[in-house]
Order: structure tokens, then sequence, then C-alpha cells
């Protein structure tokens, strides 16, 4: 099917988010095929009974097409909804235990195309999966690159289950544990055998499975551990993604050969030197920390110490990302969606939220939850920007988000890869966007 966006305004993010207005983007074959001010080719276009000739018209009047969003760091097992069950214990062991049945993986697997689906209603066009079980990532990712289920449209990049020392991030539930450097070697072979487009790593504790103050922070791997990783994922062409909440474990990412550091912490300066000769990058995500640190025990479900931890994540990721930007290393972001309160549909909130957070422009938020992560993934020639050639990945707004990011949360049509959406619609969970609201309206 080809379409015709007419008379839209369209927002450069290669070019400070300048506006375009009065701009017909014309799209063919799943890209875009040209972009011309309205009305330049009306004559060209009609056929001798004055119609649009073969396209699709699709009114973009007063509404303002924004690249579709890339969503750098998610987890499509979950919903967001804060659960007993992240935090470990046996209500963990017996979802576990029934995750591996027949049943509970046939569940699994519609619960992360339905996570997908809903990335996909709320204007991501693009996702990087960093740790689901089972592979359930993979086998959505090739269903959806077959144009196929209810993900169609949505481009994907997963790494599989995660990979950890034996009591860090994820180990039992999304990551799988070895030893030694040889059999850290021999599980980045399996997970690219099982498909893999990159590797993830758990590096440091994580705030949902610390137990005390401080552990998010404790390095859990050693230094010839995560070299190993690295190496060999290199040779096998595929890059490493490290989960990391401190100064200590950053470092020993970026010596190590990370090229990207998950949530992240700050940098001294041989962890900054090193990620800018690698050409590595930051990936900030404001939407886990924030609710966890800000937000009641009660409603949280976790205890006090995951609340500290977040807060103490949450700055050291704001200055390291700081520290990154100044020396001109890359940063992306990413929602954690599964966290509790990280739900399937709020990275237009991520977006804002990193906004108020690094003090920058929506401007400069809006190019990072776009090119600047499609850079991030290596796809930034692909999609990221509305450019003639790249993929139509899309999104129309009734706002300008420029002049208030919230105008991304509600979208009245778009396209992935050429597939036309109308009013899309993700499930949101009120309970959850109430608490939500409230955090951001005190940002
Ligand atoms: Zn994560």
């Amino acid at each position: 099917m080809q379409y015709k966006i007419c008379d839209c305004t369209v927002i450069d993010v290669e070019n400070g988010c300048a506006l375009l207005p009065h701009t017909d983007v014309y799209i063919r074959g799943g890209k875009i095929e040209k972009i011309v001010p309205s009305g330049e080719n009306a004559q060209a276009d009609k056929d001798e009974h004055g119609r649009a000739d073969g396209y699709k018209t699709v009114n973009g009047a007063g509404k303002f097409a924004v690249p579709g969003l890339v969503n750098l760091h998610v987890h499509l097992f979950g919903t967001g909804r804060p659960s007993k069950a992240l935090g470990g214990g046996k209500a963990q062991q017996r979802l576990l235990a029934f995750i591996h049945t027949a049943l509970g993986r046939r569940i699994l697997a519609a619960m992360v195309e339905n996570s997908a689906r809903n990335e996909l209603l709320s204007g991501v066009t693009t996702l990087r999966a960093v740790g689901d079980l089972f592979g359930s990532d993979i086998a959505l990712k090739r269903k959806t690159d077959a144009g196929k289920g209810a993900a169609a449209g949505l481009r994907m990049f997963v790494s599989g289950m995660a990979i950890t020392a034996p009591g860090g991030h994820g180990a039992g539930t999304f990551a799988r544990t070895a030893e030694t450097p040889e059999e850290f070697e021999k599980l980045v072979e399996k997970n690219v055998t099982e498909g893999a487009d990159f590797i993830k790593i758990c590096i440091t504790g994580g705030v949902m499975d610390a137990k005390k103050r401080g552990e998010p922070g404790e390095v859990k791997m050693t230094q010839a551990q995560v070299s190993a990783v690295c190496s060999r994922a290199h040779a096998l062409g595929k890059k490493v993604a490290a989960h990391v909440q401190s100064k200590a474990g950053a470092e020993l990412a970026a010596i190590g050969g990370v090229d990207t550091i998950e949530h992240g912490a700050p940098l001294t300066e041989e962890s900054v030197r090193l990620l800018r000769e690698r050409k590595g990058a930051q990936v900030v995500t404001c939407s886990p920390a924030l609710p966890c640190a800000r937000l009641p025990h009660e409603v949280t479900k976790l205890g006090e110490a995951a609340s500290y931890n977040s807060e103490v994540v949450m700055q050291g990721m704001i200055d390291g990302a700081a520290q990154a930007a100044a020396a001109g290393i890359a940063v992306g972001i990413g929602t954690d969606a599964s966290c509790p309160f990280c739900t399937q549909y709020n990275m237009w909130r991520e977006v804002l939220w990193f906004e108020k957070c690094m003090n920058i422009s929506a401007a400069e938020a809006l190019y990072t939850a776009t090119l600047g992560n499609a850079r991030i993934l290596g796809v930034g020639d692909e999609t990221g920007s509305i450019r003639e050639g790249k993929s139509a990945d899309i999104l129309l707004l009734e706002g300008n988000p420029i002049a208030d990011l919230t105008a991304l949360r509600d979208i009245d049509c778009m396209f992935a890869q050429g597939r036309f959406i109308s009013h899309p619609k993700p499930k949101r969970l009120p309970a959850i966007e109430a608490q939500l609201d409230r955090l951001t309206e005190e940002l």
C-alpha cells in the first residue's frame, strides 16, 4: 500500500528539530519515497479523474510528524505492574516453575507478544530487548520480522537470556550464569547460536534483587569474565550491553570493552577515555529509578533498601550521563519495561523525564529518543529521522512535542516500516498511570 501524508509539519530531528510546515510525505514499499512542500506534486500525482495516483491519503493538516521512537532498554516478560515475584523468594520460584511448563511457555510467548504490541501502539517502532526468559524474545523477533503476529512492523533487536556470574543481577531468572572465562565464552556462543543480536551481561547487582543498601553497585563479575565475554562477542560480530550501577562497575565495563553501559553511574577519567575511544554509549533509564525512589513502599511493594538504592542509582546515572555527554560519548534512553511501574507503553514518559532530569531541551530529548538511539543501535541510516529513502517509521501527533513532549502520549496515527496504524491505543494500566502522572507533575 502507498500513502501520502498531506500538509503535515515534519519535525526534522537531523536539523535541531526544525519544523517543516505544509509538507507532504510519500510512503511506498515501506520506505519514505519523497518529502515535498504541500501541493508541489499535486498535478503529477493525479490520474485523469483527478484522483491522487494510487496513494491513500492521510490528512496531516495541523499535525506534527515525528520519527517513530526507539526504546533501547526493554524486557518483554512483564507488564510493569508491581509484583512480589520480581523481588525474588517463593513467589518468584513458583512463577518460574510454572513458566517451565508447556502451558507456562505458551502464556509467556503470548505475554511477550502483547508487550511488543503495546510498545508498538505507544509509538515505539524499534526496540532493543535486553534480557528475556527462555528465548521468548528471539522467537517473537523471528515472527515479527516475517511480518506476522500482533507486533508486525516493529523492528526488534534481542539478546535472549542475559549472562552474569552466580549471584549476579537476574541470575536464575532472565540471566544464565557462568564462572570461568571459558564458560562465559561458551555462553556467548550459545546465545549467538540461538539467534541473539547482541550480548547482555550484568556486571553489578540490581535494584530489584538487592537485599541491602548499596548492593546494586556491588561488582559481581570479574575483569577476566567481562573481557572474555567482550572479546568472544566482538569476534562473532556482536556488541555487548552491560547492566552497570556503580563507578567500579562502569570502569570494569570500559576496560573490558563493553559497547553500551546500561543505566550507568559516575565515570572515572579512564572509563571516559576508553568509552570514547571505542565509540561506546551510555543508556539512561529514568523510568524504573524515579518511581522506586519516590513512591511510597505500600505502592511499590519494595523494601526501604530499594527506594534508597533507587535514589543513589538515579543520581549516579544522571551524573554519568552528563559526564558522557560532555565528553562527546553518545547517551541513549530506554524504559526498562517490566520493572515495577515500567509499563510497555511509556516511552513518551521516559523522553519527558529524561528532558527534566538531564535539564536539556525537548528537542535534544526527542533527538535522543529517535535518531540518537538509532545511531547507538547502528541503524541510524535506516530509521530515526524522516528522510527520503529511510524506513517509513512515522508518528503523526495532534500537538507539537517540541513545545511539550506530552504530545507524544496520544498518537493520531502512525507508520511502522510502512504499515499504517490508525488511532493506536496501547492497553494502559489506570492505577499505574495515576501514580506516574503524580510523579511527572512533581518534576
Ligand atoms: Zn533492564
